[in-house]
């Protein structure tokens, strides 16, 4: 049976309209909704069904950032996780914080827990990176299949359905492997009140990327973080020749 780790990131909750700083250099996070990152969510409830159909032995929910992460590391408790990993960064440290960093995290976390599987989210939504789950794979040098909708534990490994352009496709892997969640792999469950209860009392260890040896300067700078540009005002037209005609005169149509 394996033993499984899933990444959690704390993000600007999905419902909040993110403001860009006056300054260009970030988006408002003071004051502002943070949640799990959905995907995560389904990477977390992806894990606790593997260990309900016993095919996991234990599931290690790990975030990588301030304090406050561990309020998701609390979410994911409450859903079935057996234990977590807090690896703290903050301030301007974890402002340059990059996929790179936490697939460092991730794999020494893996390796130190010997965890066969490690499940992540397909993408983060406020870097929007999709990059943590195949960089892990490759610092462990693990298979991955990423963009998940369907997995299955067979005697050799994991048959996984992988959403791509157009259709589905059908790969089979090894474990130990890399996975990542996309949005039709299952539907997350909320926390009940009293499995919140019980996960005040389930453990989180605390760690720093300095204590598992990973450096995190940062790979890239940030020039810029702009707001998309305002949608034009549309008009109203009587009918569809006046439509037309100002198709063609926008040059839309010949
Ligand atoms: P990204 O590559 O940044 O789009 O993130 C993909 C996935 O990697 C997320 O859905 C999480 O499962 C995981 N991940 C990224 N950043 C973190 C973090 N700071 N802490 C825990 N997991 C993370």
């Amino acid at each position: 049976m394996a033993r499984v780790l899933v990444g959690v990131k704390r993000v600007i909750d999905y419902a909040v309209k993110v403001r860009v700083k006056p300054d260009k250099t970030g988006v408002v996070t003071e004051g502002v909704k943070h949640s799990m990152n959905p995907f995560d969510e389904i990477a977390v409830e992806e894990a606790v069904k593997m260990k309900e159909k016993k095919l996991a032995s234990e599931v290690i929910a790990v975030s990588v950032g301030p304090t406050q992460s561990q309020e998701v590391i609390r979410t994911a408790l409450a859903m079935g996780a057996d234990r977590g990993i807090h690896v703290e960064i903050s301030g301007k440290d974890y402002e340059l914080l990059q996929p790179v960093h936490v697939s460092k995290i991730l794999a020494k976390l893996a390796q130190d827990e010997k965890a066969e599987l490690v499940i992540l989210g397909k993408q983060a939504i406020d870097d929007d990176s999709n990059q943590t789950a195949q960089m892990t794979a490759a610092v462990l040098d693990w298979p991955q299949g990423t963009f998940c909708n369907k997995v299955d534990k067979t005697d050799a490994g994991l048959t996984i359905s992988r959403e791509i352009d157009g259709g589905l496709e059908t790969i089979k892997t090894k474990i130990p492997a890399v996975l990542s969640a996309d949005l039709r792999l299952n539907t997350p469950r909320y926390a009940t009140l009293p499995n919140i209860m019980k996960a005040k009392k389930k453990p989180i260890k605390k760690t720093t990327p300095k204590d598992l040896g990973v450096d995190t300067s940062p790979r890239i700078e940030i020039i810029s973080v702009e707001d998309p540009p305002v949608r034009q005002a549309g008009s109203v037209v009587p009918d569809v020749d006046s439509l037309v005609a100002k198709l063609k005169e926008g040059g839309f149509v010949k």
